[in-house]
């Protein structure tokens, strides 16, 4: 009775993963969809702690411990972080999700190492699988935080020939496991700890390599190996809503990373032996020798103001000024004097995918005043005036003209296509993938540098002046 109420109770929560996850992909739904999961996983939770154990004590005391703990570090975390910082923690709560698949399997192991428990091959195999996919999402998640964060530089953790060294660890790493798993009648338990120290090392060493704009990719991609490494968690236990949630985790993690690669026209391959943000492979920066021509608040307000149709690219830069309220008021300012004002986004925008969109939602723009990057460029050569603010990668022309530029072959916003450009930017300093961008001295563009919030208020200012 008290098992057949608990596998219902896990299906009500299978079924809220299911359903949040589809409400979660669109900005209408997505808040519904996050507080539905949410309850799947509490209920699911909930009913696990109700499985009666028959040969060792449930320690509440523990268990609900851990729980508060872990629930006021990770509520006020999400409270208090910037949207701009969001990848590291993703980042952060995914290593620890890989730790956590990761101790599970040791202590099974040292278990078994130990002759406290028997295991058959299978088992044996699943535990393998979610020691290894485990630690290697652990120290892989951590140093992609630490690099995010700005606290290790690439150049730090890579040698020389770096993608051979991958290769070795990875298989020292493999070997030792079949080791293990053919030795099995005699498990010795630190062939299992050099398996663990192996897979550590290999989850750091893997993402070392990797730079630049090619971190989100890495992220999701670990983010779909902690994934997996729950789903075989919960077939050692034999826990469904451990498998389903894992298997959820693991194919969004998957979806998503292919997704972005798509974005950035590379394939995972090319993404894990780097190449993209890699500073040996910097394109020829010759922006210092050209003259950028500026444009000032009067003259934009002017264009803007008497302009039929003008289209909003915010990046990055946007993101950090927390501009997206004073935009909109431009956007009530202009769309008042009957211009059409819509918003192009690029799927890598900002420093997460789905970064502006959520950004723009937040200042209430409504959805469908955005367009996507493929209706952006249908538009581009009707549009009158492009307001490009704090984004730089993503209107990079190099992508179509530069096959040195490691922005080559991305698809970008062709905003040189539309009749005028200002971008909007502090300085000529480069952007993510550390390049500089010809679209600064193209012909139609004109630049107009500052914070974006405060040159945007002031460009407010201007409009008002206009309106009355
Ligand atoms: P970029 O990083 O290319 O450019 C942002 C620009 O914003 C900079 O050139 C900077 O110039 C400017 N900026 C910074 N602060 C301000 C400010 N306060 N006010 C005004 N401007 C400011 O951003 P994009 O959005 O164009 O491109 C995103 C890049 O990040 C791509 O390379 C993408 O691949 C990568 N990336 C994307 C992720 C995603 O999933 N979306 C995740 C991780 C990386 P200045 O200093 O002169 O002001």
């Amino acid at each position: 009775m008290l098992i057949t109420a608990i596998n219902l109770v896990y299906l009500i929560g299978a079924t809220s993963f299911v359903i949040g996850l589809k409400q979660m992909s669109s900005p209408d739904t997505a808040r519904k969809g996050n507080v539905l999961a949410t309850f799947g996983m509490v209920i699911a939770i909930l009913a696990t702690l109700f499985i009666p154990i028959t040969d060792a004590p449930n320690n509440y005391l523990w268990i609900f411990g851990a729980m508060i703990l872990g629930g006021i570090i990770g509520y006020i975390s999400a409270v208090k972080i910037e949207m701009t910082a969001m990848p590291q923690m993703v980042s952060v709560f995914n290593g620890l999700g890989g730790a956590c698949a990761a101790v599970l399997a040791s202590t099974e192991l040292t278990q078994y190492a130990n002759g406290a428990t028997i295991l058959n091959k299978g088992q044996l195999l699943i535990l393998l699988i979610t020691l290894l996919i485990g630690a290697i999402a652990f120290t892989g998640s951590m140093l992609a935080y630490a690099k995010l964060q700005g606290l290790v530089k690439d150049r730090h953790v890579t040698f020389p020939k770096h993608n051979i060294v991958n290769l070795i660890l990875l298989g020292a790493l493999l070997a030792m496991s079949v080791f293990v798993y053919l030795n099995m009648g005699d498990p010795t338990l630190w062939y299992i700890v050099l398996v663990l120290v192996l897979a550590l090392l290999y989850g750091f060493s893997f993402v070392a390599p990797i730079g630049g704009a090619d971190m989100p990719v890495v992220i999701s991609l670990l983010n779909a190996f902690t994934g997996l490494s729950a789903a075989a968690a919960g077939l050692i236990y034999d826990n469904k809503i451990m498998l389903v949630g894992g298997i959820l985790v693991g194919s969004a993690g998957i979806i998503l990373t292919v997704l972005m690669c798509e974005a950035m026209n590379r394939s995972l391959l090319n993404v894990l032996i780097g190449g993209f943000g890699d500073n040996n492979h910097k394109a020829e920066d010759n922006g210092d020798k050209q003259l950028a021509k500026e444009i000032t608040y009067t003259d934009l307000a002017i264009q803007l103001y008497y302009s039929e149709t003008v289209l909003i690219v915010p990046g990055y830069g946007l993101a950090v000024a927390q501009a997206q309220k004073v935009v909109k008021r431009l956007d009530n300012l202009l769309s008042a004097n009957g211009v059409d004002v819509k918003y192009a986004i690029h799927p890598v925008a900002g420093r997460m995918p789905g970064h502006m969109n959520v950004l723009l939602a937040e200042a209430d723009i409504p959805y469908p005043k955005l367009l996507d990057m493929e209706d952006a460029n249908e538009a581009l050569p009707n549009t009158d005036m492009v307001l490009v603010i704090g984004a730089n990668d993503v209107v990079n022309p190099a992508a179509y003209d530069d096959p040195a530029s490691p922005v080559y072959g991305m698809p970008v916003i062709n905003v040189w296509e539309a009749k005028n450009v200002v971008v909007m930017k502090r300085s000529m300093n480069p952007g993510y993938a550390g390049i500089q961008n010809q679209l600064f001295f193209h012909h139609k563009t004109k630049m107009l540098f500052g914070d974006a919030k405060s040159t945007l208020e002031q460009l407010n200012d201007e409009v008002k002046i206009l309106d009355t």
